[in-house]
């Protein structure tokens, strides 16, 4: 193995794990992918078809205990309520604090716990998908290109310089990650990213708003909102 990548089945990791299957090969590449207590599994079965897609091995990783004291809204076991609205309007609300859809220092937890595994499986390189629109506004912290910075230098070290972390949209929008994916033939139809589990996406959460938004800033219509159109 030579590089593993974080899969969550949305968008940004499945573009991800085509970066790295296209520089490495598929037998070269390890998707992990994280139970972590959310809201739905739809996610995890999306990865599972993405990864049998590209032909590389998975792996799975259970870390719900960590988050059972947290009321993060994308957790099963929250009170509240996956907020129905852009995140513009959220960040409002929040004043500038992480949007309720945060799960505490989740991308910290999960960069650790694949770096010891991709060192394990011999991997020198982990992707991950963080855009720049995922730190806009402080809504998500752990995205932010300072904190990918500070992370792939304690890997780097942590690993005896024998692991990087890769994030190769940092610097881009969610837009731009489209454009490269459709590029590079991602099966977005494959890829779940509405927080609600439903057969269909709901199309008004906030990460089902930038999908959607992101798919028409490239002049296509997302996959999954197409099939929701389609007469039956
Ligand atoms: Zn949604």
């Amino acid at each position: 193995m030579k590089a593993a990548v974080l899969l969550s089945g949305g968008l940004d990791s499945t573009t991800c794990l085509a970066e790295a299957v296209h520089e490495y090969g598929s037998e070269n590449v390890l998707a992990i992918s994280v139970f972590y207590g959310q809201k739905h599994i739809k996610e995890m079965d999306c990865s599972e078809k993405i990864a049998g897609y590209y032909n590389v091995r998975r792996i799975c990783i259970d870390l719900s205990d960590i988050f059972a004291q947290s009321n993060s809204s994308l957790l099963s076991h929250s009170t509240e309520d996956i907020p129905k609205e852009s995140y513009e309007r959220q960040l409002e609300k929040t004043g500038g604090e992480p949007v309720s859809t945060y799960v505490p220092f989740r991308n910290g937890l999960f960069l650790s716990s694949a770096a010891a595994a991709a060192l394990s499986w011999g991997c020198g390189e982990l992707y991950y998908g963080a855009h720049r629109d995922d730190s806009a506004g402080n809504a998500y912290p752990d995205c932010s290109e300072e904190f990918f910075d500070a992370m792939n230098r304690a890997v780097y070290e942590g690993s005896g310089r024998m692991l990087i972390l890769r994030a190769p949209f940092i610097k881009l929008t969610k837009a731009d990650v489209v454009r490269r994916g459709l590029a590079l033939g991602v099966p977005y139809e494959l890829t779940w990213s509405c927080y609600e589990g439903k057969e269909k996406p709901c199309g008004i959460c906030g990460t089902c708003r930038d999908r959607i938004a992101a798919f028409e800033k490239n002049g296509v219509t997302d996959p999954l909102m197409e099939q929701q159109e389609k007469p039956i």
